[in-house]
């Protein structure tokens, strides 16, 4: 909030309420700069306040009744448009989100925005299964559910995949029959205003509203409305238990989508270059390492420890650093100079620590054009123990500690020693000790032998701190999004 505009050309773009494109009532703005290169903006978008909040809600509360009567399967194809129309702006949406972010255009942008055609296509086809069911209460009673949506829900996304996030949420709340606010971060509401100038040509005005504001003066306002009838929140878990004490006062459903601090277990069988890929892949360091998902702690088994380190390490010395539009590189800049100071003074803690090994990486350059945006090169330390806050605090970054162990048991259960449960990732040949660990680690989502991200369809969210609630399924819609009605009729 504090950059100067020294971009050329940065742009002025207005939020998305009740069908208008519009400024804060009292028409302050904020910039968005990117992180490529330091202080440079890019756009400025309006400072919401309470007031924006009640206008963005009260539109959508005006929607609701007409877009809850559309029947679901033409709701549905509503979005199937918004699906085929994302796919011919991917370029766009690709360049801003890079911009925006700091993630490198070719491994993370382009598919973000694709992903992001997929999600709507997939919750598109799923207007027919919104079904309700009949309760055999004899030859004289007629008993059966419907599934009803809430109403307003106020949909409050993070900046590291911003747009993803934001279709992992306002996809099945439309399906279901629901209208949204979406908050996007302050620091990435860019390719989230161009998603909804997409929307814009298949939604009726009110169904679909973007506020862009801070999280103090738009995401409480939001998650404390009285028309708001339900929360969908990713985000930290600090934050996540604001917005759920704030639920609390008026009892209205909340989804938590949280941070996380996963578990890699790698078994000696299964040390190979195929592996080193892996994880790589559920670190997350193509994407600085900012994923809730990132499997940001390996336990390595002693007898490979040091062989598979020099194998990761060999890997991702080729990683290319730099500007996150060029499409060499593999990796961009972190999102922001708050997030960069963070991630800096955690790798600086974990090169002082007794006995800990700095295998690639470590502060970020002060010098040369890394210095110029907020880069931070792949992180790997070694010898470290499951105590330090290195490998208890989300990081949010391309650092990830090893930690040796000798025991299955002793892994699992250093693995699970954590307030986190998001994701484990498994890395084994032996398919009865692979599941066996799948089974014993406390985590919502787990692979085994490999790393890769979400598909939609299966039912995502997090044990322990890491959530509440699952998402990104037909399960996730019908769970999140819609509430059940039970309704009998005597037939006598
Ligand atoms: P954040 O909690 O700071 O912000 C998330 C959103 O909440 C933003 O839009 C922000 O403006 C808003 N917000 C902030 N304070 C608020 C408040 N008091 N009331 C209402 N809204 C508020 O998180 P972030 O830094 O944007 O994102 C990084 C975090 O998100 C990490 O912890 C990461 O693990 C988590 N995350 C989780 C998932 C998941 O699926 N579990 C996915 C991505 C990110």
């Amino acid at each position: 909030m504090t950059a100067t505009h020294t971009g050329i050309g940065a742009r002025h773009e207005r939020m998305f309420v009740g069908g208008e494109w519009i400024d804060s009532a009292d028409g302050r703005t904020f910039d968005v700069e990117t992180p490529a290169k330091r202080g440079q903006v890019i756009a400025s978008v309006p400072r919401s306040g309470a007031a924006d909040v009640d206008r963005a809600v009260r539109a959508a509360a005006a929607a609701f009744p007409a877009w809850r009567a559309v029947p679901a399967r033409e709701r549905g194809r509503a979005l199937s448009r918004i699906a085929d129309d994302v796919e011919s702006h991917v370029e766009d949406l690709a360049r801003t989100l890079a911009s925006e972010t700091g993630n490198a255009i070719r491994t993370q942008a382009r598919p973000e925005a694709k992903t992001v055609a997929d999600v709507f296509r997939y919750f598109g086809g799923l207007g027919g299964e919104l079904k309700g069911e009949t309760i055999p209460l004899g030859e004289h009673m007629f008993s059966y559910t419907r599934r009803e949506p809430y109403g307003v829900v106020a949909a409050i996304v993070p900046w590291n995949v911003p747009i993803l996030i934001a279709a992992w949420k306002i996809a099945p709340a439309l399906v279901a029959g629901n209208t949204v606010v979406l908050k996007p971060s302050a620091n990435a509401p860019l390719a989230a205003l161009e998603l909804a100038r997409i929307c814009e040509k298949y939604l009726p005005k009110g169904v679909l509203n973007v506020i862009t504001g801070t999280g103090e003066e738009v995401g409480t306002p939001l998650a404390e409305h009285p028309l708001v009838a339900k929360i969908s929140f990713t985000g930290n878990t600090e934050t996540g238990k604001a917005i759920l004490r704030l639920a609390a006062d008026r009892i209205i459903p909340v989804t938590l989508e949280l941070g996380g601090k996963s578990p890699q277990i790698l078994f000696p069988d299964a040390a190979n270059d195929r592996t080193v890929d892996g994880v790589i892949a559920a670190m997350r360091f193509a994407r600085q390492g900012q994923s809730c998902t990132a499997g940001s702690r390996l336990f390595l088994h002693r007898s490979v420890f040091d062989d598979f380190l020099g194998g990761l390490a060999a890997k991702l010395a080729t990683f290319k650093v730099g500007d996150p539009l060029d499409e060499q590189n593999d990796m961009g800049a972190i999102v922001s100079a708050q997030q960069f100071e963070k991630v800096t003074s955690y790798i600086e803690e974990g090169g002082r620590q007794n006995g800990a090994r700095t295998v690639i990486g470590g502060p970020p350059p002060k010098v040369g054009p890394l210095a110029e945006g907020y880069y931070v090169e792949p992180t790997v330390f070694a010898n470290v123990r499951n105590d330090w806050r290195i490998a208890r605090e989300e990081i949010f970054g391309p650092v990830l500690v090893a930690i040796p162990w000798d025991d299955e048991g002793e892994a699992i259960r250093m693995a699970n020693d954590t307030h986190y449960g998001l994701a484990a990732y498994i890395w084994s040949n032996d398919i009865t000790k692979a599941l066996r660990t799948a089974h014993a680690v406390e985590a919502g989502w787990v692979q085994i032998n490999q790393g890769s991200g979400q598909v939609v369809g299966q039912p995502y969210g997090g044990f322990k701190e890491s959530g509440l609630g699952r998402e990104n399924s037909l399960e996730g819609m019908l769970e999140s999004f819609t509430q059940r009605k039970s309704v009998t009729i005597n037939l006598s």
